[in-house]
């Protein structure tokens, strides 16, 4: 008994001693090295649909050891890699982050941009492509505020195969974000980052990685009959590759040699990836400094094959079974670094994929293919009714821009409450739409509150559109072959979110916890201050664990 109060008074003592650490936290209470990845496409369920043949050190490891949010959704419409990546990392939504897709029409300049186009920077690395840098993201990320919370000591670099999963993450302050030119094979960056490349990533290039692998048969690493979780290799809703004229394995790289963009869709997009972020430690010499490093890594060759053959053909499970092997070994490679706790490590994707419409259809479930009829029969009736030339200017995102310079032109005098009602009217009877909304007031559409919500922040009023076409769950544009991603259902929304490493306790939770809470977590964990768009919230679970 006394012993009992005595260990009462004791545990009281400490608490009062020690529960405010947060006064007491030093420099070495903090992880050397926070790695994020992004599996591009990768659904909540690839964690668990081909764990029979996972390692124990891949994604199993990071289940048994670490913290998995099973109830993690993107809290925003429509879903796609850039908005994903900038969620991830800003802990914010395209109404406030402003990446509102992986382009959108620019009323500015009048035309289609990208979301990570900067035409005032050139490319380093090689002689011509596509400008690219973090302006258009309007909030800080992540790691920005590492680096602002101590006067820029901190390392940030992001290395990815697509532009944008390399920018957006490493943000604003990167020192360096690396992307794969898909012309040249190499990796490459713009001079908004810096005016040459690094040594160690000429270096890294000087190693031609892509073309040893242009000389590779991609075989399945077990025999085919054994991929049972998967549909047989040859079906026609399966997308097909590298000239080939079946879907099937195997698939022979010499004969692409030189043509580097392949590489996109392949298991060697993210071997090289592995690769590179390797590269990158080592010749950043990230996690050995004072202060805390941070490498943002983003494997996009997922979402290339995903999009080609959709989530039940055997290539799609090949892939993940080596990613798994591949995470074994990056984590051996880690723990020998900075040891298992040293570092913190989360994963998470930025959109999922809805299953192939073909595939659904032969299973006889709801599905089908919409088509974009509708822009010229808006626009026939804009030209007969209200004398307009051309009434819709683009649509992106599932978002119809139109032409406000002639609906407002003088003497036009055109209602415009009677167009919009008109468009909607025209959309609505479109084969595969549910609904159809202006989106200045979405904010009334009589939908789930959750769904609402989506739509809300989603929606960006100077880079938007003016009205929202939500299509049916299982249809997708242009065929039933392959799949997509894009709307707010829980196939493209409900997303891992497991982290290990540094101070992560182990365990999971069903709650159901949003993107925009990753970014607020770290920053909790680290006592920094989240990014200046977050409207999410730490994770309790992790970071109230002591
Ligand atoms: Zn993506
Ligand atoms: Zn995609």
């Amino acid at each position: 008994m006394i012993r009992t109060l005595f260990t009462s008074i004791s545990l009281l003592f400490a608490f009062i001693l020690f529960s405010p650490d947060i006064s007491a936290q030093s420099q070495q209470d903090r992880p050397k090295l926070i790695v994020g990845v992004v599996v591009d496409q990768m659904r909540w369920d690839y964690l668990y649909r081909y764990q029979d043949r996972y390692t124990e050190g891949g994604f199993k490891r990071m289940l048994r050891q670490g913290f998995t949010c099973e109830n993690m959704h993107i809290p925003y419409s429509p879903t796609a890699t850039g908005p994903g990546h900038a969620c991830a990392y800003t802990g914010s939504v395209p109404a406030v982050h402003g990446i509102v897709g992986n382009q959108w029409y620019d009323r500015n300049s009048k035309k289609r941009i990208n979301c990570v186009e900067d035409s005032t920077v050139q490319l380093v690395g090689v002689e011509s492509g596509a400008l690219r840098s973090p302006r258009n993201l309007l909030v800080t990320t992540i790691g920005d505020e590492l680096k602002l919370s101590n006067n820029m000591r901190s390392k940030v670099v992001g290395v990815s195969f697509k532009d944008r999963g390399a920018i957006l993450p490493a943000g604003h302050l990167s020192d360096g974000s690396y992307w794969y030119d898909g012309s040249s094979g190499r990796f490459i960056t713009s001079t908004y980052f810096m005016d040459e490349l690094p040594q160690w990533v000429k270096d890294f290039n000087n190693r031609k990685l892509p073309d040893q692998y242009l000389t590779q048969t991609w075989e399945p690493l077990y025999p085919i009959e054994t991929y049972t979780q998967s549909t047989e290799d040859d079906k026609p809703y399966e997308g097909r590759m590298i000239g080939k004229e079946t879907a099937t394995f195997p698939y022979d790289y010499s004969s692409q040699e030189g043509k580097y963009g392949v590489l996109s869709s392949s298991i060697y997009g993210n071997t090289l990836t592995f690769e590179m972020a390797k590269a990158a430690i080592e010749g950043e010499n990230l996690g050995k400094g004072d202060f805390t490093d941070m490498l943002a890594v983003s494997f996009s060759a997922t979402d290339g094959l995903g999009h080609t053959v959709g989530p039940n053909a055997i290539e799609i499970e090949d892939m993940y079974l080596r990613l798994d092997k591949e995470f074994e070994e990056f984590f051996r490679h880690l723990d020998s670094l900075y040891g298992e706790n040293g570092y913190l490590f989360f994963i998470t994707a930025d959109h999922g994929v809805s299953q192939s419409p073909g595939y659904l259809l032969e299973n006889g479930l709801p599905a089908g293919v919409f088509t974009s009829d509708y822009v010229e029969e808006i626009n026939t009736l804009g030209k007969e009714k209200y004398g307009i030339d051309k009434t819709v200017l683009s649509v992106d995102n599932y978002e119809i821009y139109l032409n406000w310079d002639e609906i407002y032109a003088p003497g036009k005098d055109i209602s415009k409450d009677e167009l919009l009602d008109d468009i909607i009217h025209i959309v609505l009877q479109h084969d595969g739409v549910v609904d159809a909304w202006i989106n200045k007031d979405l904010a009334n559409a009589p939908w789930p509150e959750i769904t609402k919500k989506m739509f809300i922040n989603g929606y960006n009023a100077q880079r938007g559109g003016d009205i929202s076409i939500i299509f049916r769950p299982g249809w997708k544009g242009g065929s039933e072959q392959g799949a997509t991603h894009g709307l707010w259902y829980p196939f493209d929304s409900h997303l891992p979110l497991v982290w290990m490493g540094w101070n992560v306790p182990h365990g999971y939770t069903n709650r159901r916890v949003e993107m925009t809470d990753i970014a607020p977590t770290i920053a909790a964990m680290l006592k920094i201050q989240m990014p200046s768009g977050s409207i999410g919230h730490p994770i309790l679970e992790i970071t109230d664990k002591n």
